[in-house]
């Protein structure tokens, strides 16, 4: 029965609406399966500690929590540096970025591995910048010998940042980040190098000291599996000196009063509190797990899940196994047969929801997602649905792909 209060008008509306869409649902026992890729199913530790009384953040526990957050998330990152936290999602991360380091008309260099990086370029144009976009066939991570050509030809140094996404989350594709750098690096150029790991943090081995980023985006439902809301800049000592000049106008996403507030734990604005509550557990998780062992398990299902779709006789998007994703992987549906109908069908029957084809890939593949808190049976588990999901939705296919996971997952122990 629903309890709700009813005087206002919308409110009964919205609530009848919602229960005739119930209605429509057959009554599924079982937990769902969440296996897009972001947002991941939240791990209950997670969600008993986001479950605990709201604090004052300016109260002397928060200082605390704040301080302890803060120094952990730094070996998530790989880095010795700060890490800046929002409360926003992955996109708002994506602006904190560019508005703290660049002016207006300044030109950016960007990859369309896909549908996230074609956003971001878009985002760039919006706040004044001047994109030049390195396309792809959105079938393999950035060109990084068009990176290393386009720096080079560059003799002036107008370009003030290449700007990449690790793990492009439309095509399940994933970008060689240290080799960016080393091409960068040979062409002598100073830009700034902004990497999105929105779907690679905490799933994909990701190094922000090592490879030398300036700016690391990322956001708190993917591997971090936290709910939405939160998002992160791992910033460079070059990225905060590039702050000073920069002269794109910002406020909210301000690196500078942010840093000043973080030195005793707190933040110049109201705070996520709860889910820094979760960030504070997940991030204890990934490390009694151990990042190395954390990255090596996201390894394996990716492998698993590759192996159930050469068997079943379907195409991986992803055409270059250098850039496979270990977060998620994109299938491709045989010419004439829809991904949406397939997700539908999968959604109503076995209540696991996947990812749908975005932009250029709408309705042509659907993605499983791999990344987070998950183990072996729920990888065989989502593999499962799959394989029952194409024979129950006549997409043609072999069968034997689930078997090919098992052989593997048992095997690889
Ligand atoms: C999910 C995702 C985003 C968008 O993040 P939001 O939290 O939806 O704003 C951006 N980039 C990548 C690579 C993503 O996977």
């Amino acid at each position: 029965m629903d309890l709700a209060p009813r005087h206002m008008a919308g409110q009964l509306v919205a609530s009848t609406k919602c229960r005739e869409a119930k209605m429509t649902q057959p009554y599924h026992a079982g937990r769902h399966f969440l296996q897009i890729p972001g947002p991941t199913n939240v791990p209950d530790r997670v969600l008993r500690a986001i479950d605990n009384p709201t604090i004052d953040h300016r109260g002397p526990a928060f200082g605390e929590l704040g301080k302890e957050i803060l120094a952990d998330l730094r070996q998530i990152f790989q880095t010795a540096g700060p890490v800046i936290i929002y409360p926003a999602s992955g996109t708002g991360a994506w602006e904190a970025a560019l508005t703290n380091t660049l002016s207006p008309g300044d030109t950016v260099l960007m990859c369309r591995t896909g549908w996230f990086a074609s956003l971001w370029n878009e985002m760039a144009t919006r706040l004044g910048l001047e994109p030049t976009f390195i396309e792809t066939d959105w079938r393999r991570g950035a060109d990084v010998a068009a990176i290393g050509e386009a720096l080079a030809h560059d003799i002036a140094h107008r370009i003030k940042a290449v700007c990449v996404v690790h793990n492009e989350t439309s095509t399940g594709c994933a970008s060689r980040i240290d080799e960016v750098r080393a091409a960068m690096d040979a062409a002598k150029h100073p830009a700034l190098l902004l990497v999105d790991t929105i779907s690679s943090l905490a799933s994909i081995d990701y190094r922000h000291d090592e490879w030398g980023v300036d700016v690391t985006i990322a956001g708190s439902q993917k591997g971090l599996m936290l709910p939405p809301g939160l998002s992160f800049n791992a910033v460079s000592a070059k990225a905060v000196k590039a702050a000073e000049g920069a002269k794109l106008p910002r406020s909210y996403w301000d690196w500078r009063p942010m840093l000043e507030a973080n030195k005793t734990g707190y933040f110049p604005y109201t705070p996520g509190t709860n889910l820094l509550f979760g960030l504070q557990a997940a991030v204890q998780m990934l490390l009694e797990e151990g990042l190395v062992n954390v990255f090596a398990r996201h390894d394996r299902f990716a492998e698993a899940t590759r192996r159930a779709v050469r068997a079943w006789g379907l195409e991986i998007q992803c055409a270059d196994p250098r850039h496979y994703s270990s977060s998620l992987t994109a299938v491709r549906l045989p010419e004439g047969h829809s991904a949406d109908g397939l997700r539908a069908v999968i959604l109503e029957k076995f209540n696991m929801s996947l990812g749908n084809g975005l932009g250029i890939l709408k309705d042509r593949v659907f993605r499983i997602g791999h990344l987070g808190d998950l183990g072996d049976l729920q990888v065989v588990g989502t593999l499962g649905g799959v394989e029952m999901g194409l024979r129950a939705a006549g997409v043609p296919h072999k069968p034997g792909g689930v078997q090919a996971a098992i052989d593997y997952l048992a095997g690889n122990a």
